[in-house]
């Protein structure tokens, strides 16, 4: 019997099991998907906003700026990958200018710091790409960017390094009430007893909550399409590029990730399943719209489109609480944007006040907030790279040579917490495969690896779960 479950491994689930295992409680994540980071917090546009976008008042407001400030402490504890590269919206008319001012006193009704409207000149000066049409921008000094899926990754980690459990591909289904808290019965027949738990489901958060016989949280779903530029367009724009809100809709970014490559997107589409895949509107939208807001942009460079689903509630904000009709649920749902920047400062709120209603919090002694540092191969100097290929010759075999990944830290990624078992999840924790070819050289090699480092047969790797294998037998 776990003291608390969290029912998906998205970024709010990890944070929050993350912040669980500060205190002396059992706790576990269950997840649907082969790895953790497989919905929203997968696919988006790894923005930490400022908080000058969300209206004073709401839950959106209160923990994007609380997030924001909270975002460079995690990144730093958990060694993931962060920039304060600050962001611009930017006005092409005098309408927009007008709508800057509103967006600058909104923000500062919601307590974010520095903002600024500055001139076109100013503006040509950071960033010189931008469309000489501009007439000026918000300035917001505390936007920043971070990796999602890397976030994702390092909470659920560390919290495993903290003691707490993880079980991958468990969809829960069903439950039954117990006499002190709740069965959780997954599709494949699988169970897991908890005291409490935390429906942070995403885009199902809804379908997760009438399982256990809440039917009020309503969840719907919008899709966004995006294009990924690769690195040889680092520097082509250095801050997060936003179009001034306007009766003609929000427009696209155009913003650098911080591996240094240029995203653009996302579209917004209504959807009413989790197809995620992307369509040729979609992608030409994307390319219209980037293109009034930049000049010249090196579309030469695209290397692959993605997309995912924002899963937003009918309440237009997030739904934080327990459950008004089952007692030991507390549903985290409706998570939109900006949900990933908000995931921080909504796990502290989540342990620290509703769990805190139902649980003594004593302090876990053994815990740290540290992760193990990744030192990626390419980044050691010389010296360094020759005393680890002493100690261990996997780290003097490249396998994707776009990225530079080798065999070590291939076979560390499988072995560390929580352990990469596809090919997308190696990819995810170390870019391996996310460079020019796209996995067009790496992939059979990491297929091999996978294979001889789970013991399993080359037919029963998989690309990302849900069926999606690779090999299935000779051909010869
Ligand atoms: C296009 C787009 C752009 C965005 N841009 C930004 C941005 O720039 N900045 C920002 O702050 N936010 C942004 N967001 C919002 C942010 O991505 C989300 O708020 C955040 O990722 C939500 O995290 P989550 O954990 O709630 O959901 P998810 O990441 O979707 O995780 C939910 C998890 O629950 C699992 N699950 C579902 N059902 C079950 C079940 N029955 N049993 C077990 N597991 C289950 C799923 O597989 C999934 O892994 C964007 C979102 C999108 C889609």
């Amino acid at each position: 019997m776990f003291d608390v479950v969290v029912i998906g491994g998205g970024v709010v689930g990890a944070c929050i099991l993350r912040t669980l295992t500060r205190y002396d409680l059992k706790v576990c994540l269950v997840e649907k998907q082969a790895d953790v980071s497989m919905g929203a917090s997968r696919a988006n546009s790894g923005v930490v906003h400022a908080g000058y976008d969300a209206m004073p008042g709401t839950l959106k407001a209160k923990f994007n700026v609380e997030g924001n400030r909270l975002m460079p402490v995690w990144a730093k504890e958990l060694n993931v990958k962060y920039k304060n590269n600050g962001s611009l919206v930017v006005a092409f008319c005098d309408e927009d200018l007008e709508t800057l001012h509103d967006l600058k006193a909104r923000g500062e009704k919601n307590g974010v710091p520095g903002l600024e409207i500055i001139s076109k000149e100013r503006l040509f000066e950071l960033e010189p790409n931008i469309c000489k049409t501009a007439v000026g921008a918000l300035y917001a000094p505390t936007g920043g960017i971070v990796c999602p899926y890397g976030l994702t990754v390092a909470a659920i980690g560390n919290a495993m390094d903290n003691g707490a459990g993880l079980l991958t591909n468990f969809e829960v289904a069903s439950v039954d009430r117990t006499a002190d808290g709740f069965t959780l019965i997954s599709t494949n027949g699988q169970t897991v007893q908890a005291r409490l738990v935390i429906n942070a489901a995403g885009y199902n958060a809804g379908r997760v909550a009438s399982a256990f016989g809440d039917d009020t949280v309503k969840i719907g779903g919008r899709k966004g399409e995006y294009i990924l530029l690769d690195r040889e367009s680092e520097g082509f724009v250095t801050r997060t590029l936003f179009c001034t809100p306007s009766k003609k809709g929000k427009g696209v970014l155009v913003l650098p990730t911080v591996d240094g490559n240029i995203l653009l997107g996302p579209t917004a589409t209504e959807v009413s399943d989790e197809d995620t895949t992307t369509t040729k509107d979609g992608l030409e939208e994307i390319i219209t719209k980037a293109k009034t807001v930049c000049d010249n942009i090196p579309l030469y460079n695209a290397i692959t489109s993605f997309s995912g689903i924002r899963a937003y509630s009918d309440r237009h904000d997030f739904i934080i609480e327990e459950s008004a009709f089952i007692k030991g649920l507390i549903n985290v749902a409706g998570i939109e944007s900006p949900g990933l920047t908000s995931a921080p400062a909504i796990a502290e709120y989540v342990v620290n006040q509703l769990i805190a209603r139902h649980f003594e919090l004593k302090e876990n002694k053994n815990y740290s907030p540290y992760r193990e540092k990744d030192s990626f191969f390419m980044g050691l100097c010389d010296e360094d790279k020759n005393t680890l290929i002493k100690k261990n010759p996997q780290f003097g075999r490249i396998v994707c040579r776009c990225e530079q990944i080798t065999e070590g830290e291939i076979v560390r990624a499988i072995h560390q917490n929580p352990p990469a078992t596809t090919v997308d999840g190696v990819k995810r924790r170390l870019r391996a495969g996310m460079g020019r070819c796209q996995g067009g050289f790496c992939q059979p090699y990491i297929t091999q690896i996978l294979a001889r480092e789970l013991n399993k047969d080359l037919t029963e790797i998989e690309k990302s779960g849900l069926k999606s294998n690779l090999i299935v037998g000779d051909t010869k």
